[in-house]
């Protein structure tokens, strides 16, 4: 497949569509304009790729909705330079988007079809996060804690702790909570021991899932 014209031309419309929602960040906006998501997807959803949808990827899982990686994205407040760890890799179109507003992202998925299939792509594409980890999310990534903002990407029945214990003062975490459908949560690091919890609309995730040894 290939990047056209044509696609560049529905990404436009995408992005017209995510602002009309609500999404106001240029940065994030400029980001659905210039990432190919046809590219992450099976060639037979091609035609597909620039509606607002999630559609199935490998193993089972789905790469989220435009509007919705744009709105976790815009709560997360990202600064270029800024540490992130993203829990959920999938397709690897959220961590284009965060490496388009120039984050280090650190990358984690626990599907290992999905972690190969994925880790070519990026070679293919050229795309860099500083590690794209094949494991568990839950722990999150201790050995590269803390960090400026933290990511979940799959709807998590309750906050795991580490994931708070490995933010920065200032830092955030973006977190679908939730079983059969999950609020969006933002939770702020106020200090060592004070964290700030914010509730945004209802979205529609795959689980997280603990691997339990
Ligand atoms: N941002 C991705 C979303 C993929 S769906 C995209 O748009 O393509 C959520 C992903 O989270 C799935 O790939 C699933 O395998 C992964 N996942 C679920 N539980 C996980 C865990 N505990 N650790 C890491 N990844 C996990």
């Amino acid at each position: 497949m290939k990047d056209t014209l044509k696609h560049r031309g529905m990404r436009n419309q995408l992005a017209e569509v995510v602002a009309a929602k609500g999404i106001e960040d240029p940065r994030v906006l400029q980001a659905i304009r210039a990432i190919p998501r046809h590219l992450f997807m099976d060639s037979s959803f091609e035609g597909h790729a620039y509606q607002d949808k999630a559609f199935p990827i490998a193993a089972d899982q789905t790469i989220s909705q435009p509007y919705t990686v744009a709105f976790q994205t815009e709560l997360l407040e990202i600064q270029a330079g800024d540490k992130v760890l993203e829990i959920g890799t999938g397709s690897g179109y959220q961590t284009a988007v965060l490496l388009h507003l120039k984050a280090k992202v650190f990358t984690i998925e626990r599907q290992l079809e999905l972690f190969k299939k994925t880790n070519l792509f990026f070679k293919k594409m050229g795309y860099r996060p500083k590690k794209y980890v094949f494991g568990d999310g839950y722990k999150g990534l201790p050995e590269e804690a803390p960090f400026d903002g933290v990511i979940v990407t799959a709807g998590a029945p309750e906050v795991p702790k580490a994931l708070l214990s490995q933010l920065k003062i200032g830092g955030r975490l973006v977190i679908p909570v939730g079983t059969d459908n999950q609020v969006m949560m933002r939770i702020t690091r106020k200090s060592e021991k004070e964290f700030e919890r914010e509730s945004f609309g209802t979205f529609r995730f795959v689980p997280l899932l603990e691997d339990k040894n």
